[in-house]
């Protein structure tokens, strides 16, 4: 991070300065005390647990030089205490203030599936020309987006953000905090129906990400998304990427994807030559978000052999497609979340392991924050499973049941589709299955922490 006067930040929040402290600048910004540097600013948020306005001296000890509050504190401090209306609010319009001294290229991600693995490939290839900061794992809230901003310092010619939300007006707050120059929708899914709704509201979510776009400024849609289609540009380029459809400005001619990866042909409109590129994922999702990465590295003037440098360095995220040897198994972790697409892209690339003499195994946790169809959700992704030519079926938690049933009335022998009410039954069957010669793929929401299976497995 590039260092901020006090008094600026106190002008950048309007905030009241209520102590003026020793020190003269911030160095860092953190709102966790057990990360806390020597100069940094604390920014004292109540979460759910625990409340910053607790650790002030605890701050204080590790070195902090200012604190932002949202309440009246009685400590007698080194520190400049700054009271604000909003802690939280006044993290994002630091974030913003600080944002406004660069002007090197800025990149934003969103989308129901796919933004780490975007986010994260386009990172890798614009490391390939660019000194590159993006967000770190999964930190892409109202909190996570404006810490990762300072992230920023002289150094840096170019950034890559992840945007989350789960309602409307969320991503808006995003985008005018980063103001990207680029950015990218990866598709829309079924994710947070339960709170939007419809997928029209989905869409309108995803589409704020272009709300402070220019007509110097890009939005990169799946042109092969039926909801991301009806997307106008208006005020801004729109450039499309995909397999299948017609008018797309970035296109896969055709690809071969097994389980080590993916082998593409590629064509742009505005270039002559197809070019062909490789990539570490497996699946034809990883198309699509890599169609997405090479969209960035050009648009940002990157040729193909930078673009193609960048994806060989790109190492896939925790629990994300994780494929290991367990005993005489294979084991595809892909634990870190699920939500219908994401399971029938994972269970796309299960399929891909069928050999003659190995069974697939699908070992399926509940989705959650999917709706009021959520019953529905968990039985298509059943059938999909089946049809995928998955031969035995495990499953555990309160919805996980109607995969089952899915699975069942799609074809699936009742001996083979197996619901366990308890952990510890499950794993004792896994422990006897990764003897036998199978590919288990692993996979349910965040909260169904699917991965403690496989840790237990080794
Ligand atoms: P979150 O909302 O939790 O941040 P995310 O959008 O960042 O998720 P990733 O973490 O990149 O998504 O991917 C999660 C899983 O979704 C992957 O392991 C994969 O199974 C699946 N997935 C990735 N890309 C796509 C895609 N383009 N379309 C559908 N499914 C995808
Ligand atoms: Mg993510």
């Amino acid at each position: 991070m590039n260092p901020i006067k006090i008094n600026e930040a106190v002008d950048a929040v309007r905030g009241e300065l209520i102590s003026p402290g020793c020190g003269l600048e911030i160095r860092g910004v953190n709102i966790d005390t057990r990360q806390l540097k020597k100069g940094d600013l604390f920014i004292a948020i109540k979460g759910e647990r625990v409340d910053g306005h607790d650790l002030l001296e605890e701050a204080e000890n590790k070195g902090a030089v200012a604190v932002f509050v949202e309440k009246d504190v009685n400590h007698k401090s080194d520190m400049a205490i700054i009271k604000v209306n909003d802690t939280v609010r006044a993290l994002q319009d630091l974030a913003s203030a600080y944002r406004k001294q660069f002007t090197c290229p800025i990149v934003a991600v969103t989308g129901s599936s796919g933004k780490t693995t975007t986010k994260d490939l386009i990172k890798a290839v614009l490391s390939s020309r660019y000194e590159t900061i993006a967000t770190k794992g999964n930190k892409n809230n109202h909190i996570g987006l404006p810490l990762t901003v300072f992230d920023m310092d002289d150094k840096t010619q170019s950034a890559v953000f992840e945007m989350g939300m789960s309602g409307l007006g969320e991503i808006r707050v995003l985008a005018e905090i980063a103001k990207p120059d680029i950015a990218v929708i990866t598709n829309i899914g079924t994710a947070h129906l339960e709170q939007l709704k419809t997928r029209e509201n989905i869409l309108k979510a995803k589409a704020e990400i272009f709300s402070t776009l220019d007509m110097n400024k890009t939005g990169i849609i799946n042109g092969d998304d039926d909801m991301l289609v009806k997307i106008k540009a208006e005020g801004f380029k729109l450039y499309k990427v995909g397999v299948d459809s017609k008018e797309l400005d970035l296109k896969c001619m055709s690809y071969h994807t097994d389980m080590y990866g993916v082998k593409m042909r590629v064509l742009e409109k505005a270039g002559s030559q197809i070019e062909e590129y490789r990539f570490r994922l497996p699946g034809i999702h990883n198309v699509y978000n890599c169609l997405d990465a090479i969209a960035v590295g050009k648009l940002l003037g990157l040729n193909q052999k930078e673009i193609q440098l960048g994806l060989d360095e790109y190492l896939p995220g925790e629990n994300r497609m994780d494929i290991t040897s367990v005993k005489n198994s294979v084991v595809i972790n892909d634990s870190y979340n699920a939500n219908p697409g994401s399971m029938k892209s994972a269970l796309d690339v299960l399929k891909l392991y069928k050999k003659d003499d190995n069974m697939l195994v699908a070992v399926l946790g509940d989705m959650f924050e999917i709706g009021p169809d959520s019953e529905t959700y968990h039985r298509e992704v059943g059938a999909y499973a089946k049809e995928s030519g998955v031969e035995l079926i495990l499953t555990i938690g309160e919805k996980s049941r109607f995969y089952n049933e899915g699975a069942e009335k799609s074809g699936l022998d009742r001996e083979r589709s197996i619901h366990f009410e308890d952990k510890l039954d499950l794993l004792d069957y896994l422990k006897s299955l990764v003897e036998k010669k199978a590919v288990i793929l692993i996979k349910g929401s965040r909260g169904m922490r699917m991965e403690e299976y496989i840790k237990s497995l080794n």
